[in-house]
């Protein structure tokens, strides 16, 4: 494709997304939210959005179905990062991966006496990292939603998960017993676009690193 193509996730990233596009002079022509279409038009002939799930943003722009995306710096480090340029962090979407586990399961003293413990995420390979970065012992359940559930139901004893205001956690009677990591969403390039591209790809990070607050 001649001109450029944007990766984008539906939900919480696309709302804070719209004010940074529109900061480079792009406005998509539909609301994916309501529409089903899955590649949309923008007020510039050159530009288009291909909306796909959050995790997959990092894949159509690895191999060039997408010359730029935004994705959650979670989703990244799960993916690796292998053939992306990542310029800006966006400041969007923040919330914070954390551990978490049921109000009354003593945490600390299990880790004290080397306790193997189920954890429950989406999350593989940062929990692995975390945990052995902490010398904790874990056999990790790989799960694609509701992590909360997980320890409620008894598959596991504590989950890795993103949190923001906590609400979710206290409704299902979780306490959060280690912070991992902040996390907010990064804009990522396809390096080869970049180069291939770069005319029309420098003006829209340039762009959209002014309006980032
Ligand atoms: P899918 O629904 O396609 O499985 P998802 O559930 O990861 O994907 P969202 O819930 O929209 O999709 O999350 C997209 C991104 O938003 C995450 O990768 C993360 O970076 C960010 N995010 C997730 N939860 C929160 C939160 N509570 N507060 C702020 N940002 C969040
Ligand atoms: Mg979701």
């Amino acid at each position: 494709m001649n001109g450029i193509t944007i990766a984008l996730s539906k939900g919480r990233i696309f709302e804070e997304t719209l004010p940074l596009l529109a900061a480079a002079g792009i406005v998509p022509s539909e609301n994916p939210e309501s529409s089903r279409k899955l590649i949309i038009g923008t007020n510039r002939e050159d530009v288009r959005v291909v909306i796909v799930r959050a995790s997959d943003v990092p894949t159509y722009v690895q191999y060039g179905a997408a010359d730029l995306g935004i994705a959650g710096k979670d989703v990244l480090l799960e993916h690796g990062g292998a053939g992306l340029y990542q310029p800006l962090d966006l400041k969007i979407a923040k919330c914070r991966m954390s551990v978490a586990v049921p109000a009354g399961f003593d945490y600390a003293a299990a880790v004290q006496r080397g306790a193997r413990l189920r954890v429950a995420t989406k999350y593989i390979n940062t929990a692995r990292e975390h945990f052995a970065a902490k010398g904790v012992h874990v056999d990790l359940i790989k799960l694609y939603g509701s992590m909360e559930l997980a320890p409620l139901a008894g598959l596991a004893e504590a989950i890795v998960d993103l949190v923001s205001s906590g609400g979710t956690l206290k409704a299902n009677n979780l306490v959060e017993v280690e912070d991992i990591m902040p996390i907010s969403s990064r804009l990522v390039v396809n390096q080869a676009s970049l180069k291939t591209k770069r005319e029309l790809i420098q003006p829209v990070i340039d762009a959209i690193a002014g309006a980032v607050k």
